[in-house]
């Protein structure tokens, strides 16, 4: 009798998505696995460009048909809806509104993050932010509008995040005519080393940056924002960047997630609830090689994406699945175009007491960045294609390898 494919279903085709289907179209043989990767917009978004895109930088987008030709993934573009763990289904719903359901017998979740608001009134509203592309170029149309305009139309970037630096700098370095204002809710730049600190402070001078330290901002109006203690502070275009969230699917759909709704999973990216399924990326949580949460990073995406699509590989074929690095290095903060921080951390996630800065940081991220976006744009690079057939008995042991306390092979 012939067997039903295996089929594989990867929500999300960014960092973590896009790397694992790749992964395992080259590493699973097409004579019993069918991958689908389902993804809300036809091309690559490369999140870590956006504020550069809302600062007026075209950055590329590759579509992902071409991504995935000559793979077998086949790309379904839709808006993920819901997901049946329980049904091993996902909702889907396409451009023209049609709803559909996809069946999987292994599912890797990897639907990424959005800017979170933290419930302060009128972010929705009044707010542009720069975690997705929709809003980057709505911030965009914005700014080249200001720029437009005669004397001093000013720019609030709300949040000291590597987000709210980068978007701040980006902003003040292509539009001269604006003044842009960077609000910080602790002293600036406080994670970082007193050097980077102070280096961060001197490129803010140099771009005529105004920093609000120690300010909290209650509430975001149409122009202007009202802080904790009381002052209104103008704003022709009020920028949120204060942190992300992920998508309620998971946890709607009674995947264990934590508060914040990001899915719980083992050492290798399984879900504790529910053994077929992976979480990769900024919705996955979990615990890195130092003890403490990974964060939320392109680089995090990385060790993820590889150690899901391994874990996959070796229960689906009955290899041995390799212990990748989850490490927290550092962080990469771009400036502007032409200026930098590399701030690497020790083993408790402080920053050391030396950083990079300068031109030379600029290179090194604009190199990660080059080579982000070819990683995930190229999944047939390299590796050889196919090579494994999935092991029948294996696949049907996916429940008592995770009874067995999620534990690798080997
Ligand atoms: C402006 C900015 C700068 C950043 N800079 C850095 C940096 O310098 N270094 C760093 O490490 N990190 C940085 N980050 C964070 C980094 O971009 C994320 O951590 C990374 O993108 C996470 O990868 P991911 O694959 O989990 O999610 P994403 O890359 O966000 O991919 C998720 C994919 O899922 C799709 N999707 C989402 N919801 C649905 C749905 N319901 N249905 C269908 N498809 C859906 C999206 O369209 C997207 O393609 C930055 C983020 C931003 C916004």
């Amino acid at each position: 009798m012939k067997h039903r494919k295996h089929r594989i279903v990867v929500l999300g085709a960014g960092y973590a998505g896009a790397y694992v289907a790749g992964t395992l179209a080259r590493r699973l043989s097409p004579a019993d696995t069918e991958i689908t990767v389902v993804n809300a917009e036809p091309d690559f978004v490369q999140r870590l460009r956006l504020h550069q895109l809302a600062a007026g930088r075209d950055i590329d987008a590759p579509q992902l048909a071409d991504v995935f030709v000559g793979t077998g993934v086949a790309l379904r573009l839709a808006r993920v809806t819901a997901v049946d763990p329980e049904r091993q289904v996902v909702a889907v719903a396409d451009r023209a509104d049609q709803a559909d359901e996809l069946g999987y017998d292994t599912l890797l979740y990897a639907l990424g993050s959005h800017g979170a608001d933290h419930g302060v009134p009128g972010v929705a509203e009044h707010a542009f932010d720069v975690s997705a592309r929709p809003s980057a170029l709505r911030l965009r149309e914005r700014l080249e509008s200001l720029s437009s305009q005669r004397g001093g139309a000013g720019v609030l970037v709300v949040g000291d995040g590597l987000t709210g630096i980068e978007t701040a700098t980006e902003i003040a370095e292509s539009r001269p005519g604006v003044s842009v204002t960077l609000v910080a809710r602790g002293e600036l730049g406080a994670p970082l080393s007193a050097g980077a600190r102070s280096h961060l402070r001197q490129a803010c001078v140099r771009l005529g940056i105004t920093v609000l330290e120690h300010t909290s901002v209650e509430a975001v109006e149409a122009e202007r924002v009202v802080c904790a203690d009381g002052t209104a502070l103008a704003s022709d275009a009020t920028v949120w960047t204060a942190g992300f969230e992920v998508s309620p699917l998971a946890a709607a759909g009674g995947i264990d997630v934590t508060e914040g709704g990001r899915i719980v999973v083992d050492r290798t990216m399984r879900s504790v609830s529910h053994p077929n399924v992976y979480a990769a990326g900024d919705s996955a949580y979990v615990i890195g090689d130092n003890g403490l949460p990974l964060p939320m990073s392109c680089a995090s995406a990385g060790y993820t994406g590889r150690q899901a699509a391994a874990a996959i590989v070796g229960r689906l074929t009955g290899r041995t699945i390799a212990n990748v690095k989850l490490g927290y290095l550092g962080n990469h903060i771009s400036l502007g175009e032409r200026d930098g921080i590399l701030q690497l951390v020790d083993g408790e996630a402080q920053a050391k007491p030396t950083y990079v800065g300068g031109r030379k940081a600029a290179r090194v991220k604009a190199g990660i960045v080059r080579m982000s976006l070819w990683a995930t744009s190229h999944p047939t690079f390299g590796l050889p294609t196919r090579t494994h057939r999935l092991e029948a008995e294996k696949v049907e042991e996916t429940v008592p390898l995770l009874e067995n306390g999620g534990a690798t092979h080997g």
